[in-house]
């Protein structure tokens, strides 16, 4: 594994961009491990989320990870917010980093999935069932957004609007 050289300057700056996008208990993290024990996507198999993304961005690397996929592997459960003893709110680490991802167009394939699936059907993940509803009694088209064009339009406004639709995503 090649040395991390800490440069003071990277670091400050590193710190100040992901406060600035919303990362704001960064300097709190005492590396503990608790939100990395209990995370999902951790458990998953992404394992630059939580502890490990701090430690990084506290080490000054913030450029330098703007492909890494394990921030899209992030569920929000905010497990890691429950159990973080300094307050850090690592999701919120996490998801800042995203947006300097997004901005960059770093995304993984499945978070780019996953955005046309909700600019399509307002879901991110969805799967055609209607068959197995029929098999159990209920009607093959669930009552959601996937299936009703006024509603579609609505959330494509939206995110037409959002940043995600200034990204020219959609
Ligand atoms: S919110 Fe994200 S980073 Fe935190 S525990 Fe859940 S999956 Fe992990
Ligand atoms: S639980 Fe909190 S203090 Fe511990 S590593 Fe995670 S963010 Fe840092």
């Amino acid at each position: 594994m090649p040395a991390i050289i800490l440069d003071s300057e990277k670091i400050k700056d590193s710190v100040r961009r992901i406060m600035d996008l919303g990362g704001t208990g960064v300097l709190k993290c005492v590396q503990c491990g608790a939100c990395s024990a209990v995370c999902p996507g951790v458990k998953a198999g992404f394992p630059v989320l939580c502890r490990m993304l701090i430690k990084k961005l506290l080490e000054g690397q913030f450029e330098e990870l703007v492909e890494e996929t394990s921030t899209w592997g992030c569920q929000a459960c905010n497990r890691c917010t429950e159990v973080c003893p300094q307050g850090v709110r690592p999701q919120e680490v996490v998801f800042a980093y995203r947006r300097y991802q997004a901005s960059e167009l770093a995304f993984s394939s499945s978070a780019t999935t996953s955005q046309m699936n909700l600019y399509g059907t307002g879901h991110a993940v969805f799967t055609e069932a209607g068959p197995l509803r029929e098999k159990v009694g209920l009607p093959a088209k669930a009552p959601t957004s996937a299936y009703d064009e006024k509603a579609q339009k609505e959330i494509q406004t939206l995110l037409d609007d959002s940043p995600m639709g200034e990204l020219g995503l959609f």
